[in-house]
């Protein structure tokens, strides 16, 4: 297939390079010389302007930093641009609002569209290991599912428009608050006079057992080898979780939502961003608590 490829940063430049070596034609705008460069040497073909990028392309996939980017980049660059027909795929992380809005648009000027945000970081990107969670039509999900197995290892119709967007903040909520509990633990266990690694040894395999202990341990020298291990280098950098939770925020008050839990995981993880550690890896905030 001709697929254009918009935005190809951390997430989006490996993703691309996944499509190529999957045997696909790639047509890649960034706005960033650099980013263009380098999918450039990845194989995909390079274009001074999304329009030019999408012209002429089967799928448009994008992967850009917020909603409003995302709503821009679609009115002014994709619809009319794009051959009619195109099948879109928005992988960005993005309010649940915009992401229903700008299908609708899509929808209005004869697209069919996906939001596909994902779960995993910029090594499961250039792995070709994401999990991509799927808003969208039955018909619609049929034509972008085999698009993005190329760059994934699991593809899941979440539902509607924008139940991609909904499962990925719920999950990322999730996470935020889990992260927070395992770094409590650990300081704790750590304050009662355990060892850190004969704590994990114990809870990884106890009720207290979760993704933040088991796959991506808070502890330097405690677990599998993790960013602490690596001085807290990104990994998932706080600035993006608290990103992902400030959407969750926003989506709790339009659904009516109390989440009581997520609200204190964001109030503490704004608190870190605020001190300076916005790219810090988010498992680094062990070390304020
Ligand atoms: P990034 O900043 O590295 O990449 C974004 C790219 O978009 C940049 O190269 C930028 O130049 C380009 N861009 C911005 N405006 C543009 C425009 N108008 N036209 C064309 N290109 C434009 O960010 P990233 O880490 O790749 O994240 C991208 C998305 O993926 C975000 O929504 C983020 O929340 C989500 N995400 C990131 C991670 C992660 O670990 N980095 C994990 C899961 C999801």
């Amino acid at each position: 297939m001709k697929i254009a490829f918009v935005g190809l940063g951390n997430m989006g430049g490996g993703m691309a390079a996944n499509l190529v070596k999957a045997g696909h034609e790639v047509r890649a705008f960034d706005l960033s010389a650099d980013a263009l460069a380098k999918a450039g040497e990845n194989g995909c073909q390079t274009f001074a302007a999304a329009r030019e990028a999408v012209s002429g392309a089967d799928a448009v996939v994008s992967m850009l930093p917020n909603g409003a980017i995302v709503n821009s980049v679609y009115e002014a660059d994709i619809f009319g641009a794009a051959p009619a027909g195109a099948i879109l795929l928005d992988c960005s992380t993005i309010d649940v609002a915009t992401a229903t809005k700008v299908t609708a648009a899509a929808t209005a000027a004869g697209y069919e569209m996906v939001d596909a945000p994902v779960s995993g970081g910029i090594a499961a990107a250039n792995a070709g290991t994401l999990t991509f969670m799927v808003g969208g039509t039955d018909a619609a999900f049929t034509r972008a599912e085999p698009i993005l197995a190329a760059m994934g290892k699991a593809v899941i119709h979440a539902g509607a428009a924008g139940a991609g967007q909904a499962a990925k903040i719920c999950n990322n909520m999730l996470l935020g608050i889990h992260m927070i509990g395992t770094c409590e633990a650990f300081s704790m266990a750590q304050k009662l006079g355990l060892d850190p690694q004969t704590f994990y040894d114990i809870s990884s395999v106890s009720s207290g057992q979760c993704w933040s202990m088991t796959s991506y341990c808070p502890v330097p020298g405690a677990g599998p080898q993790s960013p602490a291990d690596n001085g807290y280098q990104p990994g998932f950098a706080a600035a993006l979780m608290l990103k992902d939770l400030k959407l969750a925020m926003e989506a709790a008050q339009t659904a009516g939502v109390d989440a009581e839990m997520g609200k204190r995981a964001a109030e503490l993880y704004q608190a870190y961003v605020n001190a300076g550690n916005g790219g810090v890896d988010f498992s680094g905030i062990i070390r304020t608590l």
